[in-house]
């Protein structure tokens, strides 16, 4: 199988690449508008072809390369099915199998972050893995202060869907500010600061108080991200 875990230093992002074999068909998950080149590159080495292009919400720290994916490869661009970013080629429901060459990944709808987030659950028959988007981070959790997010759906999603996969499920995020790669639904259920030993009301207490600043480029990042990546000249 092809993995790979691409880094986008500016936001701090994770972009997913994954493959059944070389030669075959492949999926992206979050890829960074800056980074196609790089993308159609490494696409190009590893003699795959995109067919699928996914993002697991409307990012606000950065644009998607979603439409430029699609412009470039035709591949199939994809969100969860509560979206408002029209221009995506298809929408995905809670359980519904994305297949790509015999790669499986399982769409878990996992609100909190934002109204609209999803996780995708490689092989959800038999869970390897985990893309969770920015709902469940390593050691941390994905704001639930602007974009429809909320601390109450985050903790539900986090301990009543994420945390019923088994334990040495694999944990990849969307984000990691520290350069942490990967964790495990074990590993975060047991060690994270945020929701070990807590209760809900504590957790929902813990995400009102973290007085973030807005990311910088939310302004841009939104409203390019529900066109599918297409940056508006401000007038
Ligand atoms: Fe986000």
């Amino acid at each position: 199988m092809i993995f790979r875990q691409l880094y986008d230093h500016t936001s701090s992002t994770y972009t997913y690449l994954l493959a059944r074999r070389h030669g075959g068909e492949a999926l992206i998950i979050d890829p960074v508008k800056e980074k196609l080149p790089e993308y159609l590159q490494l696409i190009q080495q590893l003699k795959v072809k995109l067919v699928k292009a996914i993002d697991t919400h409307t990012h606000a720290d950065h644009v998607t390369a979603l439409g430029d994916l699609r412009e470039q490869t035709q591949c199939v661009t994809l969100m969860g099915e509560y979206t408002k970013a029209e221009c995506v080629s298809a929408r995905v429901r809670d359980g519904e199998v994305i297949d790509v060459d015999g790669l499986r990944l399982g769409a878990l709808y996992t609100p909190g972050h934002t109204d609209e987030s999803f996780s995708f659950v490689l092989n959800p028959d038999r869970p390897e893995a985990v893309f969770t988007g920015d709902v469940l981070l390593i050691r941390g959790t994905g704001r639930t202060d602007f974009q429809a997010g909320d601390p109450e759906k985050s903790w539900d999603s986090i301990v009543n869907k994420l945390f019923k996969l088994p334990d040495d499920t694999l944990v990849y995020p969307g984000h990691d500010y520290k350069g942490w790669t990967v964790s495990s639904i074990g590993e975060e259920r047991q060690y994270n600061p945020r929701l070990a030993g807590k209760t809900r009301e504590e957790y929902v207490q813990i995400m009102q108080n973290l007085n973030l600043p807005n990311p910088k480029l939310m302004d841009i990042a939104v409203p390019a991200n529900l066109a599918c990546g297409k940056v508006r000249q401000a007038a």
